[in-house]
């Protein structure tokens, strides 16, 4: 099915357009889908809007020249109303120009003086104009015409080959078009039902496919293609007794969940989510642990380079008592230590590397690299999980991640995964107290800061913005950090941090303020996914409305993490009462996946997900965010598919070329 571009007697030149836009088949020109459609339909008169009328064109047009600029006016009746036109540059007009003629006019109304500023004027009428185009993203040397053409050979050539691939019972369920329909709509459409039709059936197509992928992953990995390793479960449960602390159940639920993997011939690939401070950390030792006394090298990775020292010092002191080696390898060493680290990788020297991206270079050799944990998920994406392949085959996989997902959202979009959760936190930790203050300023807390202060505590500010912008309002972290430092000079240092600031001087900010040489840290939300700073128990967000209510919950989790009491302060000023509900139920819940469910019921995935996360699943068609109840509902059809209908010939077939897909990308199956 995948022809050449050849095939479609495209010049040699425009072949190279085309592959430069990533089209290569005529399977690929063909999902080359619009991103957009132009609709020419007449519209009424409404003063300042930008309208479209058919009018009949009354007197002789007045052209006049300015230099090499020109202006063309004339008056036209429209209905019972005689509107005076004005069009810029477009003096070629005037020639084919005759009185009574109709005229389809595009441009701006304005009613008190009765005119329209053209952009467009066409000397036909609006019913010769009316329907529909297609507007696609192209590079430059290509039209919109041509490509159309080229779209339109490319549909011929392939109409024949175009057969059915959701099986019969689910388009007549869902009442799809077919597929050749489909695609001869999207993009050759005479209405825009038909637009909507063709996208109807694509994303449902997309998402199906998407689901009966994962899910096929899902049932290949359980059988048989990982190690079974052998678990010394006196050893691990003499590690776990000597824990300064015992255990919350769901922490004995996970650690359980992952020691059966690891002892399991089939391939781990689990999902390990909880609050930030309900003890991930541990239970990844405790498989680290597991897999280092089978035998094993395990590797685990951190996004950023200030927390995989933090992971490396909390393991360090893990695993005192212990014989195992754990070593710290980032991107800052110097040539000579990474050289002497890689040797003694290699050799197996080492048992646990902790580090960040850097533990996934080419120049890496693992001696047996058996389990490979991540921290925070969502910024490692499927590259991270192929260069991970490539170090060792059958290592099992862990990920951490510390933003709850609801159970549906985790399964629609990480149906490949296993999932454990981490739902209560260990005994004694004080919730953050947290306040809703209807406010954009500091003053009504202002008093509780400087106490707060002043009992020698450190505090984070956050604001939406880096700098002052003339489009969004909003506070903004420059401003306040320098209104903050002028009212607090010579009592307590301001610190600043933000994304447009390298790494380095993020880290050295960082180090300032975990050494209290910063007292108060001014930031955007670059902390989210952060440092523990134990002396640091107070936050205070400004335009609280502006975030998510998960991030707002992650970033509460920065403070309160020791013993101390931490507080939260929300301000807002948000007029709408949904904004302000959802401040209030921040105010009252503590725990992330209550959070996050609120979430995804009030404002659907994008807010507990963000908007560029990596990791996520890309899209043609369909989009995660708006379309997620089609990618919930294609998830149930899959999982039925697999269940009852595999003897359809179209689930066959596609699981055939899911199969072959995945075969060619060298994942791991069967
Ligand atoms: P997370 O990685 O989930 O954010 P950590 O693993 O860093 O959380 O744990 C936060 C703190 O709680 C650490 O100081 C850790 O030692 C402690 N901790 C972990 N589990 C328990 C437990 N069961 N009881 C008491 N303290 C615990
Ligand atoms: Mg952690």
């Amino acid at each position: 099915m995948e022809y050449s571009l050849q095939v479609l007697k495209i010049t040699r030149n425009r072949i190279q357009l085309l592959n430069a836009m990533n089209i290569f088949t005529v399977k690929d020109l063909i999902q080359h889908y619009p991103y957009r459609y132009d609709e020419i339909m007449e519209t009424p008169l409404h003063d300042e809007q930008k309208v479209m009328i058919e009018a009949v064109l009354i007197d002789e047009p007045k052209l006049f020249f300015k230099g090499r600029l020109s202006r063309l006016t004339f008056h036209c009746q429209y209905h019972e109303k005689i509107l005076s036109v004005v069009i810029f540059n477009r003096h070629f007009l005037k020639k084919n120009m005759k009185t009574g003629m109709l005229l389809t006019i595009t441009g701006k109304y304005e009613a008190k003086r009765q005119t329209i500023v053209a952009s467009d004027i066409k000397l036909k009428s609006i019913r010769e104009l009316e329907g529909i185009t297609p507007v696609y993203s192209l590079k430059e040397g290509i039209t919109q015409k041509s490509f159309q053409g080229y779209v339109k050979k490319a549909l011929l050539f392939y109409q024949g080959h175009i057969s059915n691939i959701i099986p019969d019972y689910l388009c007549s369920k869902y009442e799809l078009i077919n597929r050749a329909e489909a695609l001869n709509k999207i993009h050759f459409p005479e209405l825009r039902s038909d637009v909507i039709a063709a996208i109807r059936y694509l994303k449902y197509e997309e998402f199906f496919r998407f689901q009966l992928t994962m899910q096929y992953i899902k049932i290949n990995r359980t059988q048989h293609i990982g190690i079974s390793k052998m678990i010394d479960k006196e050893k691990v449960d003499r590690f776990i007794e000597r824990l300064p602390f015992s255990l919350t159940v769901d922490q004995q639920n996970v650690v359980e969940d992952i020691l059966l993997d690891l002892s399991s011939s089939k391939l781990m690939y689990r999902f390990v989510q909880g609050d930030v401070g309900s003890g991930k950390t541990v239970v990844a030792a405790i498989g680290l642990y597991a897999n280092y006394l089978a035998g094993y090298q395990g590797a685990m990775m951190a996004p950023t380079e200030i927390l995989a020292i933090q992971h490396y010092h909390s393991l360090q002191k893990l695993f005192k008592r212990t014989k195992v080696k754990t070593v710290l390898l980032t991107g800052k060493l110097s040539v000579k230590e990474k050289k002497q680290l890689y040797s003694q990788i290699e050799n197996g020297e080492v048992d646990i590397i902790i580090g960040t991206h850097a533990l996934f270079q080419d120049k890496v050799v693992y001696h047996r690299l058996g389990l490979v944990i991540t921290d925070e998920q969502h910024r490692f994406g499927v590259e991270q999980r192929k260069a991970l392949k490539d170090k060792g085959t059958k290592v099992d996989f862990l990920v951490m991640t510390a933003t709850p997902i609801p159970r549906t959202l985790a399964i629609s979009l990480y149906g490949d995964m296993d999932v454990s959760t981490i739902m209560t936190m260990p005994q004694g930790r004080k919730e953050v107290i947290t306040k809703f203050i209807k406010s954009t300023s500091m003053k009504p807390i202002l008093k509780e800061l400087k106490a707060y202060l002043a009992n020698g505590g450190q505090c984070y500010v956050i604001c939406p913005l880096i700098s002052e912008s003339e489009s969004i309002a909003g506070r903004n972290a420059v401003d306040i950090s320098k209104a903050m430092a002028s009212y607090f000079q010579g009592q307590y240092h301001v610190g600043l941090i933000h994304g447009q600031m390298n790494d380095e001087e993020k880290n050295m900010i960082m180090e300032d303020f975990q050494k209290n040489r910063i007292q108060i840290l001014v930031s955007t939300t670059v902390i989210e996914v952060g440092v523990d700073v134990a002396n640091a128990n107070m936050i205070i967000i400004y335009n609280a409305e502006r975030f998510g209510l998960s991030q707002l919950h992650q970033l509460r989790g920065r403070v309160g993490r020791s013993h101390q009491q931490g507080y939260c302060y929300l301000l807002s000023e948000a007029e709408h009462q949904e904004q302000q509900e959802r401040l209030e139920f921040l105010q009252n819940h503590h725990n992330g996946f209550e959070v996050s469910e609120y979430d995804l019921k009030q404002r659907g995935p994008g807010d507990i997900l963000g908007n560029k996360q990596s990791g996520l699943p890309t899209f043609m068609v369909g989009d995660i965010f708006k379309d997620f109840h089609i990618l919930e509902i294609a998830r149930k059809d899959a999982s039925n598919a697999l269940k009852y209908h595999l003897e359809d010939p179209k689930i066959q077939k596609m699981l055939a070329e899911i199969k072959n897909n995945l075969l060619m990308n060298n994942e791991y199956i069967d």
